[in-house]
């Protein structure tokens, strides 16, 4: 099999941890998590010691090795230092990222696949809502989210959250078709796996670890009960709350106002369902940006992560500084 790269894409809380554990929950499998924040950190938060591999083990060099042979190589050391893996699963969900990766992958000759997990436009601010973030300019998330990777990302697919928590077994199924990879019984259940993953929001994180567990109650400690929504009553589980319309839909209006093109958003999201064998649609053209507003993004992202990379870089020699004269 030709190596591949997946790219999970998708807004904040479309589920996508949960999904790409799940995709890569395979022997020949492997997920990164969000592995763009090993050579781009953009918080302080991703050089913290609390910042580590998902597999648990504090002696776990997986990382350190990738990071030494530079972004760069990255996926090509995965691959080097696993043998058995065909696949890596990337959850950076970074638009310019993915597709400067893909460029670069292309070179290689390892095949891309971008896949984009979805929850529609009420359902998002549903689970605004419920983390008590839903304003006007979170709520643009989706419109801008979803337009930037529209014009960034080609050949991709879709998977709609609600079927894939309705039905995931069928969803799963016509996912690993479209990727040519072997779907099997269980594939669902990916914490029977070790997976070196990396970042991932904490709520996602403890359904790697089973409740008995020293890591999922070192979890539940840092998260002090804040971050974890209903990780701990649906355990495991993929679950589909249905929104409170009229709580939403003030917000939502005010959106529309802002931004019309929402219905065609969501029915180009559906045309490019992975489990859609009818005729795409190829041109959404009122949804791609205009060229200078795909420069300014480029623009932006090179500057927030040069800025990144110099401020963190300082922070870490100072800080390795101190230890040294201690
Ligand atoms: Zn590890």
């Amino acid at each position: 099999m030709t190596k591949k790269v997946i790219f999970i894409g998708g807004t904040s809380y479309s589920g996508s941890t949960f999904f790409q554990l799940t995709l890569a929950n395979d022997p020949a499998g492997f997920g990164a998590g969000e592995v763009r924040h090993l050579f781009r950190p953009t918080k302080e938060r991703f050089l913290r010691d609390t910042w580590t591999c998902g597999c648990g083990d504090p002696a776990c060099t997986v990382w350190d090795r990738v990071k030494q042979r530079g972004e760069a190589h990255l996926y090509e050391t995965i691959f080097d230092m696993h043998p058995e893996v065909e696949f890596i699963v990337d959850a950076s969900k970074n638009i310019v990222w993915m597709d400067q990766q893909r460029e670069r992958l292309a070179r290689q000759g390892i095949e891309v696949y971008p896949l984009i997990i979805w929850k529609t436009l009420l359902e998002f601010a549903h689970s605004l809502r419920k983390r008590k973030r839903l304003g006007l300019e979170e709520l643009s998330n989706w419109p801008r989210y979803h337009r930037t990777y529209y014009s960034f990302i080609e050949d991709w697919r879709s998977i709609k959250y609600a079927n894939y928590t309705h039905d995931q077994a069928n969803v799963l199924r016509a996912v690993c078709a479209h990727l040519g990879i072997p779907y099997f019984e269980g594939k669902e259940r990916f914490w029977e796996k070790r997976h070196h993953v990396l970042g991932g929001n904490l709520s996602s994180r403890i359904h790697l670890y089973s409740k008995d567990s020293e890591k999922y109650e070192d979890i539940r400690r840092r998260a002090r009960g804040q971050e974890l929504g209903q990780a701990e009553t649906e355990h495991r589980r993929v679950y589909y709350e249905e929104p409170d319309q009229t709580a939403l839909h003030q917000t939502i209006a005010e959106l529309s106002q802002k931004e019309p093109r929402l219905g065609q958003i969501e029915a180009m999201l559906s045309n490019r369902d992975v489990a859609n064998s009818a005729p795409l649609i190829q041109e959404w053209p009122d949804l791609r940006l205009s060229n200078s507003e795909i420069r300014m993004r480029q623009l932006r992202q090179y500057t927030q992560d040069h800025w990144g990379k110099i401020r963190y870089a300082l922070r870490k020699s100072k800080t390795s500084g101190k230890v040294a004269t201690q």
